[in-house]
């Protein structure tokens, strides 16, 4: 591979994306350029391009540790199927025989292996320490980096070896430590242990735009999660259990209703959980009930859905496992079910446990409870809760707390007397301690510090109790007081609390809503918008991989991820040349995987009489600039102009100019779908009419003939451009 080709040629070729997504382009440089470098980015991010690519493009081979064999072999097989020859990667663990790690041995010294997996306890090895001495290592790079923490969750020790194993091959080794991690006691845990305090932080946003959070409330709860799959046919997902027993249990429900789902947690044997995850890959099965014991090891991209069946006891746990959905950039549903006889539970196990130990969890579990109770965005919270502010607008409507109606009232006073009594008494008190003193319950905490006389004991009895809950929840996501954790909870009046006691303003917070129980089973699921248009080829398309994926023993999306086939069910491509140009297939892939593909796809094109919208993407992409192309396709997904505006940082009338334009230059667009959403369909009529009857397309005169009350001008611009793309073009 020749080095001097530009970062983004190596992008493009090798793994056939466009752009890079988030820090990695400054992380890629970052190691070339040989500093330690620590990358802190969530689950689905894209961290193994920020070790593959600069891989690839150095001299020698990078080690890359590793937890798990199931991981590693899954990178090494996707590695693969870029393109190239098999030795550009390998792994080394305790999975092979002696005449295989020969031959790995010999393609590293050859100079063709750019990337070797390893475990922790093989890269420990005497005998690999001396091979590894007298071959060239360009960088070692620690996935998964929370391992070496004890307070991770998947602390493993021999994680722990690893920098002095460094050391011992060579001086000037840069390290790269890449972690989905987002407390800062394991963060500094990693840094302090990799010996790696003059690292380059990367850290990204922890948001997951692409992931939809649902809270349900817990009934019926076996007939909802049956619906909801049957609803998702042919979707990857996972639904996670608290207990072994449930785990069994729901999975035998789920197949007696003929849904084909295999239990997974750590009292099944190794052999027995190793083929359930081969199965998952392999897609052979959709559907995994699972103990928290099932995630780590699987990197699968498109897991659609994440069911939480018992609310989790950490929302650091729910956002680790909800994060396993929707890696690839698509669909991740995450839907959770929530009963107060679910929280009684998990008190009632902590119990037994040690005070301070009990006090931790019971803290970390209220943050479930307000999470799940509150009627405010669920991304504002789950970002809250690591230390993110989010403004809930920019969750373009993927929780269902922003699709809901919302109820607001006037917090203004109580607001001001729940932060007076917080300043004047100083900072000590929790959540449940407030409550108590607002609705005048005496305990005996109050009565010690006889706040049963203080003038705001009881005062605040004329609202209920989850009126109070929503206010102090909210006090505390919008920055007037903050909660620690770590200190039992107690709230502590913030510079911007302080400053609103002195000069109070108005305000509106939202009240706590009744959660969903079961839906209708008229009601419609959710729909997605990044649904291809041509559902049928997408079926052929997938079908094929799966046969593909058989023949090969590859799991279906090392040979084309969801997204790339979804595109090619809107451009049709038909020769290797245009597969090049899907998202996601590189040269490699497409010369290796791409041939049965595009002869479907000709076969196709010609049956059922398709024109190829797309000719201009690949004939001369140069005359349109990158944005209509981008634009067009959206539209082809149905995804609402305003969120391709937001998703390219333009107004929403930028767009529409755009679009306009494109539909001058003679492109017809289908949009139907959005249309209907903007304008009701009487007054479409009314404008379609006025349109087709008028003189001049003059918007102003439009709004004149037809009213100023009853239409805004986008709406008349965007009729106008309904109305000539579908009868001038
Ligand atoms: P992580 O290890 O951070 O969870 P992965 O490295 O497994 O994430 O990548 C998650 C998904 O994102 C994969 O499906 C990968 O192909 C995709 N991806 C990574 N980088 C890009 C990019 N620059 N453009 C498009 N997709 C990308
Ligand atoms: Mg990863
Ligand atoms: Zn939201």
């Amino acid at each position: 591979m020749d080095i001097k080709k530009s970062l983004y040629d190596n992008l493009e070729s090798f793994f056939g994306f466009k752009s890079f997504k988030g820090d990695q382009e400054a992380i890629i440089k970052s190691i070339l350029e040989k500093r330690d470098t620590f990358v802190i980015m969530p689950t689905g991010g894209g961290k193994s391009i920020c070790y593959q690519l600069p891989a690839i493009m150095s001299e020698g081979t990078a080690i890359v540790v590793s937890p798990l064999i199931a991981l590693m072999k899954n990178q090494v097989d996707q590695l693969r199927g870029y393109g190239g020859k098999d030795s550009i990667a390998h792994f080394l663990n305790s999975s092979l025989n002696k005449s295989e790690i020969n031959k790995v041995k010999e393609d590293i010294r050859s100079g063709e292996t750019k990337l070797l997996y390893v475990a922790p306890e093989s890269l420990a090895k005497e005998e690999n320490i001396s091979f590894f001495k007298n071959v060239k290592i360009s960088f070692v790079a620690v996935d998964e980096a929370h391992c070496i923490s004890e307070w991770g969750h998947d602390f493993r020790p021999e994680y722990r070896r690893i920098r002095d194993v460094i050391n011992e091959l060579g001086d000037d080794i840069p390290i790269i430590a890449l972690t989905a991690t987002a407390t800062p006691k394991v963060q500094s845990d990693i840094r302090k242990n990799l010996r790696m305090n003059n690292a380059t932080v990367f850290k990204s946003s922890f948001n997951r735009e692409n992931l939809f959070y649902e809270v349900r409330a817990k009934k019926d709860v076996e007939r909802e999660i049956v619906r909801f799959i049957r609803n998702n046919a042919e979707k990857s997902g996972i639904i996670y259990c608290l207990s072994r027993k449930k785990v069994e249990e729901i999975a035998e429900i789920l197949n007696l209703n003929g849904i084909k789902a295999l239990p997974y947690h750590a009292g099944l044997e190794a052999k027995v959980r190793a083929d359930t995850q081969d199965k998952f890959l392999m897609e052979e099965v959709h559907v995994i009930v699972a103990t928290i014991a099932f995630g780590m090891g699987i990197d699968k991209p498109d897991v659609r859905f994440v069911i939480h069946h018992d609310i989790p006891k950490s929302l650091e746990g729910y956002y680790q496992e909800t994060g396993r959905s929707g890696r690839d950039g698509g669909e991740g549903h995450c839907l959770a079910f929530y009963s107060e006889k679910d929280i009684d539970k998990l008190l009632k196990f902590m119990k037994d446990k040690p005070v301070s130990e009990k006090e931790i969890g019971t803290q970390i579990l209220n943050e479930v409870i307000d999470y799940s109770e509150s009627a405010v965005c669920r991304r504002k919270q789950i970002l809250h809760y690591f230390g993110e502010y989010f403004d809930a607008k920019d969750c373009h409507n993927m929780c269902d707390n922003c699709r809901a109606e919302k109820e607001y009232f006037d917090a203004k006073e109580g607001l001001l007397s729940v932060l007076k009594f917080i300043r004047e008494e100083g900072n000590r008190f929790d959540t449940e301690y407030m409550l108590d003193i607002l609705m005048g319950e005496i305990t005996q905490g109050n009565t010690a510090y006889k706040h049963d006389k203080h003038p705001l004991f009881g005062q605040g009895k004329n609202e209920n109790i989850s009126y109070w809950k929503a206010l102090i929840r909210q006090a505390e996501l919008y920055g007037f007081l903050e909660k620690n954790i770590d200190q039992y909870g107690l709230l502590v009046l913030t510079q911007k609390g302080d400053d609103f006691i002195s000069s109070p303003k108005e305000m509106k917070f939202i009240l706590n809503r009744e959660l969903e129980g079961p839906t209708d089973p008229d009601k419609e699921d959710l729909k997605h918008t990044n649904e291809a248009l041509d559902k049928n080829l997408l079926k052929m398309l997938k079908d094929l991989r799966k046969k593909v994926s058989k023949q090969k023993s590859l799991p279906p999306f090392v040979i084309f991820q969801d997204f790339s086939l979804q595109e090619m069910c809107t451009h049709y491509p038909i020769t290797i040349e245009e597969l090049t140009k899907i998202h996601g297939v590189g040269r490699g892939k497409a010369m290796r995987f791409g041939k049965p593909f595009i002869n479907l796809i000709k076969e196709y094109v010609e049956e059922n009489d398709i024109d190829r919208p797309d000719d201009f993407v690949i004939k001369s992409a140069s005359g349109r600039s990158a944005l209509k192309i981008y634009i067009i396709q959206n539209i082809d997904r149905k995804i609402s102009l305003e969120d391709i505006a937001d998703s390219k940082g333009l107004t929403y009338n930028e767009v529409l100019d755009e679009v306009e334009s494109i539909v001058n230059s003679g492109t017809r667009l289908n949009l139907n779908y959005f249309v209907d959403e903007m304008v009701d369909q009487d007054y479409q009529d009314e404008v379609y009419d006025y349109f087709s009857a008028a003189t001049t397309d003059s918007i102003e005169t439009a709004l004149d003939e037809l009213g100023e009350d009853d239409y805004s001008y986008e709406d008349i611009q965007l009729m106008r451009i309904k109305f000539i793309s579908e009868f001038g073009n």
